[in-house]
């Protein structure tokens, strides 16, 4: 699960992160409106935590960028201002949840969870498949050809990425952000290594093999084609 925090106020930023990652999830942090705006809108985010009075584009703006671009992921708005309207304008252009500054971090982490369950819930897909690969997403668990495949929690999140969008080129930078919290370093390998281990589950022993190296750009997880 990975979130957006837009947050001018330094500490409070941070202070959500850290509490955040310490509860599991990738958090990517911004301290102003132009950043947070340009990563709602690029970044898959499964969730966003949004300041409302941001310099330059204000949490407002964000989330009616989001909506118009068709993206439904659940946002709270977390904001000193507590007045009415400004609750019923958040909510009204689409905000999920609203909490009012100061807060508990234990509140705001119950919020958080009920918002990903209403929208995990009833609409989610429960399973994806790529030829006799098959992902139970709410179990966590894959099958190739029938046959039940041990995964680790990392291995299963790169493989849920490259098969929910299979067919797509998936640069290691990336990967790193949405499976790893960490910036792409091109000294390090981590990703080639979870590859090859994924790789050893996967497609050892099963035909066709699924997951392609795509030279000097990355992976992706495909059909072969007929011809090769
Ligand atoms: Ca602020």
């Amino acid at each position: 699960m990975k979130f957006l925090i837009v947050e001018d106020e330094i500490k409070t930023g941070e202070y959500l992160k850290q509490g955040l990652s310490e509860a599991g999830f990738v958090v990517d942090l911004s301290h102003n409106g132009l950043d947070g705006h340009h990563l709602a809108m690029t970044g898959h985010y499964d969730l966003l935590i949004l300041d409302v009075m941001l310099p330059d584009v204000d949490g407002w703006q964000i989330l009616k960028s989001l909506r118009e671009a068709g993206n439904e992921a659940p946002v709270l708005f977390l904001t000193a201002r507590d007045s009415i309207e400004d609750r019923v304008k958040g909510l009204e252009l689409g905000a999920d949840d609203y909490l009012v500054k100061p807060f508990v971090f234990a509140e705001l982490l119950a919020r958080v969870r009920t918002l990903l369950r209403r929208r995990t819930t009833p609409t989610t897909e429960l399973s994806l498949s790529i030829a006799d690969l098959e992902l139970d997403l709410a179990r966590h668990r894959a099958r190739r050809g029938g046959k039940r495949i041990h995964l680790t929690a990392k291995e299963f999140s790169l493989l849920e990425l490259l098969v929910r969008r299979q067919g797509e080129v998936l640069p290691r930078s990336l990967i790193a952000s949405q499976v790893w919290d960490m910036n792409f370093d091109s000294d390090t390998n981590v990703i080639d290594v979870a590859i090859r281990r994924l790789r050893g589950k996967i497609d050892d022993g099963y035909d066709p093999k699924l997951i392609q190296t795509v030279r000097g750009m990355g992976y992706m997880i495909d059909l072969p084609d007929e011809a090769s």
